[in-house]
């Protein structure tokens, strides 16, 4: 089933890099999202294959996570391309701010880059051909932008909504409790349009854009209901991404870790009311039962990639 308009392709990556989408304009092309720094090669090489020979004029941000913006670097000095980031987060960009970046508190990597135009909400683009309008989306990020294609139906959603959720909370987790709100202000914006094709910024695109927005707030109101629930999922998704990019730990070394990381510390004692090891136990013992992490050799690994 081909879901989307031939100049559009999207490079599905995994959970450490977020997909990347290629935008074919004539002879040259505009990027959306980069991925993770330690991907840098690997994002250079798919892009090139997925430009066929067009110019890489443009390169434009969803939001500021380190698996978004880690490859924003090296494509600029490859290509030369121009890069846009959503208003809101140019100023930590400006300043290189790693704790507003997020990178300092979960211990993640990327490269200082240098932006040439800032995109706010209810800005018009045009990528690929098509007219985008950009929406604020918060919630997972709270400078977040969505594009939306009305006449393609087509809604690039970076991690505001994926086929089965959204990003983690982020806010809530630092101890901003207008996270959680904004999420819901977002996915009651997002149900209002009219989407036939859902880009998100991690998985493959997918169609069924009501079913995913349901279950969105189902997630949602599980959360608002149980704030350590939110927390444990976090602190899941945070961990295997930790993995993902170290590929692996042992395992007598991760007390340690979440003792150290200031988002694993903090949101141990803030939501559980624990210790970080022990908050590492539950949260290591239920990624290994689901099999998303496995032992070997006294180390833990991560499945994925
Ligand atoms: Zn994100």
């Amino acid at each position: 089933m081909n879901l989307l308009p031939d100049q559009i392709r999207v490079l599905e990556r995994g959970w450490l890099s977020s997909n990347n989408v290629v935008f074919h304009e004539g002879t040259e092309a505009t990027l959306v999202d980069s991925g993770y720094l330690t991907h840098a090669e690997q994002t250079l090489a798919l892009v090139e294959r997925a430009l066929e020979g067009r110019r890489l004029a443009r390169l434009v941000n969803t939001h500021s996570h380190s698996d978004h913006i880690g490859g924003n670097a090296s494509v600029r000095r490859a290509h030369g391309c121009r890069i846009s980031v959503p208003e809101g987060m140019a100023p930590a960009v400006r300043d290189w701010d790693e704790d507003a970046l997020l990178l300092t508190s979960a211990y993640q990597r990327a490269e200082p880059f240098e932006f040439d135009a800032t995109i706010a909400p209810g800005d018009e683009l045009e990528m690929g051909g098509i007219a985008w309008q950009a929406l604020h989306v918060p919630g997972h990020d709270m400078h977040a932008l969505a594009y939306y294609a009305p006449a393609e139906r087509i809604l690039i959603s970076g991690d505001a909504l994926w086929r089965d959720g959204f990003g983690v909370m982020f806010a809530e987790l630092h101890g901003d409790s207008s996270g959680l709100p904004a999420q819901r202000r977002t996915l009651e914006l997002l149900r209002e349009l009219d989407v036939c094709t859902v880009i998100p910024g991690h998985g493959a695109p997918f169609a069924d854009f009501t079913a995913a927005v349901e279950r969105a707030f189902q997630r949602l109101a599980a959360f608002e209901q149980s704030p350590e629930r939110m927390a444990k999922s976090a602190m899941k998704a945070l961990f295997t991404f930790t993995l993902l990019e170290k590929r692996r730990m042992p395992r007598v070394d991760i007390d340690d870790y979440f003792t150290q990381v200031a988002i694993f510390r903090d949101v141990s004692q803030r939501f559980f009311g624990k210790e970080p090891a022990a908050v590492a136990a539950l949260v290591i013992g239920e990624l290994l039962k689901a099999g998303v992490l496995a032992e070997q050799d006294g180390d833990i690994v991560a499945r994925g990639s």
